[in-house]
């Protein structure tokens, strides 16, 4: 997909954040990805790791955690897990008319920083 743009997107973040608070070093970047968002976690890793070179996060590594991806069908109010990608229909009542409740996309969920 598009893990250049992602990990592009998740640096500027972190180091946006880092300084915000006053901290200097990025030693950790934790990211959570849905299954269903179609995102590669090594092809992520390896533009993360072309990207942060020079910048504060050099040192940083990059944590993820796939998350499952789980929608609610609008019609019916049922809930359920979502294995395929952008595929979305009720396994309940068979609506299109569903709702991604979580795991759709990339998030960032966690820095770690350093002050020195
Ligand atoms: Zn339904």
């Amino acid at each position: 997909m598009h893990e250049v743009f992602i990990a592009e997107s998740l640096l500027e973040t972190a180091v946006w954040k880092c300084k915000d608070s006053g901290f200097r070093r990025i030693k950790n970047i934790e990211v959570k990805i849905g299954k269903a968002s179609a995102v590669s976690a090594e092809a992520l890793i390896f533009n993360f790791d072309a990207l942060k070179a020079g910048s504060i996060a050099s040192e940083a590594s990059l944590t993820i955690v796939e998350i499952p991806t789980t929608g609610r069908c609008k019609t019916c109010g049922g809930e359920f897990g979502v294995n395929k990608d952008f595929v979305f229909e009720c396994p309940g009542c068979g609506s299109g008319s569903v709702i991604i409740e979580s795991g759709n996309g990339v998030e960032l969920t966690g820095l770690e920083v350093e002050s020195v």
